[in-house]
C-alpha cells in the first residue's frame, strides 16, 4: 500500500498530466483517492490541478467535510463520494472536462458503443449521465447509478468520471475515454462510423473478462444482442 505521502505526489502528477493534456482548463476539475473507509484526500476547492502541490491537499470525512487541511474540498466532491459509497473497489476518482468528449454530448452526437475495439474491450460501454448543475449535489445524484457498473462515465454537456484502483488507473481510463470521443469526432468528420458486428464485439466481450476489467454483459445490448454466444479466446499463437 502507497503512503499517505505518495499518494499526494500521484495526486499532484497526475493532476499536472490532465492540465498539461488539456483534459482540464484554469481550476476545473479534481482527483481523489480513498486513505480509509472515512477518510479521502482530494484536491483542492478553486486550484489548478496544474500547480498542486502535495501539502495543499485536503482530507474529507464521508460527508465531504474536511478534517485537516486549509482550503475548502473541492465543490465536485459530492460526486466523488457517490462514487465511492457505492464501489468499495475504487480507490480513486478523477473528474475532468476533456473537451471531444464534452462537444459530443453538446451536439447531441452519441458515442457510438459498437465502434471501437479498445473501447469495448476497456469500459464495455461508456453511459451519458442526466444533465446536472456542476459543483452542486446534483452531479452526485447523476452518477451514483451508472458508476456501480462503470468506471468511465460522460457527464452531459460538463465532463467526465473515471475510476480506478489508483489515480494513474483513473488518468488512463481517462485518456482511454477522450481518445475515443477524438476518434469517433474524425470518423464524423469523414462521414461514416461503422459499427463492429456483434460476433466481432462478443469476442471483445469475451477478452474484457479474461483480462479481468470486466464482466461480458457490460457491454451495450445494441451492440450485441441478448443470447449471443460469447466465446473462449485463445491469445496464444496457434500457428506461424
Ligand atoms: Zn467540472
Amino acid at each position: 500500500m502507497p503512503t499517505e505521502w505518495q499518494l499526494r505526489r500521484e495526486i499532484c502528477d497526475i493532476g499536472r498530466h490532465v492540465h498539461e493534456r488539456g483534459l482540464v482548463a484554469g481550476t476545473d476539475g479534481n482527483i481523489s483517492v480513498r486513505l480509509s473507509d472515512d477518510r479521502f484526500l482530494i484536491s483542492p476547492s478553486g486550484t489548478c490541478l496544474g500547480m498542486l502541490k502535495p501539502d495543499e491537499l485536503t482530507i474529507m470525512d464521508q460527508n465531504g467535510m474536511a478534517l485537516n487541511g486549509s482550503q475548502k474540498p473541492s465543490s465536485e466532491r459530492w460526486m466523488h463520494l457517490a462514487a465511492y459509497a457505492r464501489r468499495p473497489d475504487v480507490m480513486a476518482a478523477i473528474h475532468a472536462h476533456p473537451p471531444t468528449t464534452i462537444a459530443l454530448t453538446v451536439a447531441g452526437v452519441a458515442m457510438s458503443q459498437c465502434a471501437l475495439p479498445e473501447v469495448i474491450i476497456s469500459f464495455g460501454q461508456v453511459p451519458v449521465t442526466d444533465y446536472a448543475t456542476p459543483a452542486t449535489e446534483e452531479g452526485a445524484v447523476a452518477v451514483r447509478e451508472l458508476i456501480r457498473q462503470h468506471d468511465a462515465l460522460i457527464l452531459d454537456r460538463h465532463g467526465s468520471l473515471t475510476v480506478g484502483k489508483s489515480p494513474t488507473d483513473a488518468l488512463f481510463k481517462l485518456e482511454k475515454l477522450e481518445h475515443g470521443a477524438q476518434v469517433l469526432f474524425m470518423a464524423h468528420q469523414l462521414g461514416r462510423v461503422r459499427d463492429l458486428p456483434p460476433e466481432e464485439i462478443a469476442k471483445l466481450a469475451a477478452l474484457r473478462e479474461q483480462f479481468g476489467l470486466g464482466r461480458a454483459e457490460d457491454v451495450a445490448s445494441e451492440c450485441i444482442p441478448p443470447g449471443t454466444p460469447i466465446p473462449r479466446i485463445t491469445r496464444g499463437p496457434e500457428t506461424y
